[in-house]
């Protein structure tokens, strides 16, 4: 059952749910601010925290510190190269069977988990000087 949403929570969550990709928070206040949906970074912020409580989002952090956002329907996961800090998608999941079987073990609502595998990517991996300043 999902609680009523305030204003600000359903424009981040409809642009959110527009948007194919992860976004910062600094994207999503800019995106609705072109929207002429002017909301304070703070409130996006807030906005962001409401829904990941409500198991309607989900978070992750980027190599750089940064962290961005997506809806927590879209199970999604990521090689990501500390060299570049790019991050490419991986198809496959092999936790869904286990967080039902968490969910029913444990009595916990999971909303979503997170796996990400980290090395170099195929272009940072053929220079042997990787990282090299
Ligand atoms: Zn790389
Ligand atoms: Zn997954």
């Amino acid at each position: 059952m999902k609680a009523k949403l305030t204003r600000g929570q359903q424009w981040v969550y409809e642009l959110l749910n527009s948007t194919s990709t992860e976004i910062t928070a600094q994207d999503l206040y800019a995106q609705l601010q072109a929207q002429g949906r002017s909301l304070g970074l703070a409130t996006v912020y807030r906005a962001i925290k409401a829904l990941q409580l409500q198991g309607l989002v989900q978070a992750r952090v980027l190599t750089n510190g940064e962290w961005v956002y997506r809806l927590a329907s879209e199970d999604c996961h990521y090689l990501t190269c500390l060299n570049c800090g790019r991050s490419v998608p991986v198809e496959e999941c092999p936790a869904h069977g286990l967080q039902q079987k968490l969910e029913e073990k444990q009595h916990f609502r999971v909303f979503y988990h997170t796996l990400e595998f980290f090395g170099l990517c195929s272009t940072c991996g053929e220079t042997s000087d990787a990282g090299a300043v």
